[in-house]
């Protein structure tokens, strides 16, 4: 008594719920740049002899735990985890390569073929606290070849990320390279910054402390600025390298000089996941601030026998979709737009629309981009929306043309009309004789 009836359902304001934080849509004015970043990927990966694998979005969440490192941030902070109906912990991969070292064990594709070269592609999730350059979803590229240890593979994989960007025309990147060493070198190498640390503790944040017992290397990656301050006086990996590995990274630093790849060895680059041994490397562009680093990759050795395969070298990198946007776009650089149709119909009233569907039909099975409106409209407002979409040419049905067996067909960059039959107007359209529907 006393209290007014609720209100009904459908007169209730909905409230609009919106996209996760740290993911984006990707809406047609945008997709072709997409698709061309990732087009032109995939026909450089396939020149090189890479192939196409494509691997689950989540995976058993221990995958990553052995694969990337239990104590890396990706998995201590960032992974998006979630248990199954069946109370199994999943995860939604936070990167490409164990997964596709995963499969490659699971398939056996080492006894398939000596080399295996497997470029990958898709969104990645990382709980990360977003910005520019930084999201929750974000899209990579990515290629692995497994299977030798020769320096001129680390070369190829670093001149390959070079290729794309040099065709893509970024001007201002750089590649900085490193060398961690093998296993072995990894462990001095941690002991020496254990050391280092060490004597300064009490000036490290609290998680750095915890990272000086369990893997100190990741101290050099921390965002602090007192622990970047000092990182800046902690030994570098090189001085820790093994003469063998040692030897490697100056073949492939002879390679890219060879090759004229410019380059800076860069000793600060470990990279945040623990797979990485020997080359490591990044491409960096000057116009993307706090998030600069457009990819990365390296060397991962051991992977393979991780994950319960044969000892296996392999190198790779992964590189991101959005970043490269960001940078081409920093740069000014043109890029493709969404193509507009070649044929707009436009027909008034119920047999002009008979007529113009049949003419829209034959234009498609001739390769025509073809946009028609079936809304009851004035030929103004037809115009209009032919114009805002770009049109080259509107085909104009009404009574009369249905009558006469015809359409006037008007140039809209040249703002001419012709009167044609349908075949003539195919023949206009596509510049030669048309096929039939
Ligand atoms: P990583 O596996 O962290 O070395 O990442 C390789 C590349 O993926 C980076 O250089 C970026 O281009 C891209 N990337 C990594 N994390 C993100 C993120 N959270 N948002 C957007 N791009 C990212």
């Amino acid at each position: 008594l006393g209290r007014e009836a609720p209100p009904r359902r459908s007169e209730m304001p909905k409230q609009i719920i919106t996209r996760p934080r740290g993911t984006s849509d990707i809406l047609p004015a945008d997709t072709p740049v997409w698709r061309y970043l990732e087009e032109l990927a995939i026909n450089l990966f396939e020149s090189y002899g890479y192939g196409e694998i494509r691997v689950p979005v989540f995976e058993d969440s221990a995958l990553f735990e052995r694969g990337v490192g239990e104590t890396t941030d990706i998995v201590e902070k960032e992974m998006y985890t979630f248990a199954d109906r069946k109370g199994r912990t999943m995860a939604l991969r936070p990167e490409g390569t164990a997964s596709v070292v995963r499969a490659y064990v699971e398939h056996k594709m080492y006894a398939q073929q000596p080399i295996q070269k497997l470029y990958y592609r898709g969104p990645m999730f990382r709980y990360e606290r977003p910005q520019a350059g930084r999201e929750r979803q974000f899209y990579q590229l990515g290629i692995e070849s497994l299977g030798s240890e020769h320096p001129a593979v680390d070369f190829e994989v670093i001149y390959i990320a070079f290729d794309y960007y040099r065709r893509l025309g970024l001007k201002s990147i750089s590649i900085k390279l490193n060398s961690l060493g093998c296993s072995q070198d990894r462990v001095g190498y941690s002991n020496m910054l254990r050391d280092h640390f060490a004597t300064v503790r009490d000036g490290l944040c609290a998680n750095c402390n915890t990272r000086l017992e369990r893997n100190p290397l990741r101290i050099l990656d921390c965002k602090e600025p007192q622990c970047k301050e000092l990182a800046g006086s902690a030994p570098s990996s090189l001085d820790g390298v093994c003469a063998e590995c040692r030897e490697h990274f100056d073949a492939v630093l002879g390679h890219l000089r060879e090759f004229d790849v410019p380059f800076d060895v860069d000793t600060t680059i470990v990279r945040g996941l623990d797979y990485y041994t020997r080359t490591v490397f990044e491409v960096v562009h000057s116009s993307l601030g706090a998030q600069d680093a457009l990819m990365g990759g390296g060397r991962y050795d051991d992977l393979v026998e991780l994950m319960g395969g044969p000892s296996t070298p392999a190198a790779g990198f992964a590189l991101g979709v959005g970043r490269a946007i960001l940078a081409l776009r920093g740069e000014g650089i043109e890029l493709p737009s969404q193509r507009p149709p070649d044929l707009y119909i436009a027909a008034i009233g119920d047999s002009a629309r008979k007529k113009g569907l049949s003419l829209a039909v034959r234009a498609r099975s001739n390769a025509l981009r073809v946009e028609m409106d079936y809304e009851d409209r004035s030929f103004k407002s037809h115009l209009r929306n032919a114009n805002r979409l770009g049109a080259r040419f509107v085909a104009i049905i009404g009574e009369d043309e249905v009558a006469r067996d015809v359409v006037q067909l008007r140039n809209m960059a040249e703002s001419t009309q012709v009167e044609l039959t349908e075949e003539k107007t195919l023949e206009e359209l596509t510049g030669s004789k048309s096929l039939p529907a």
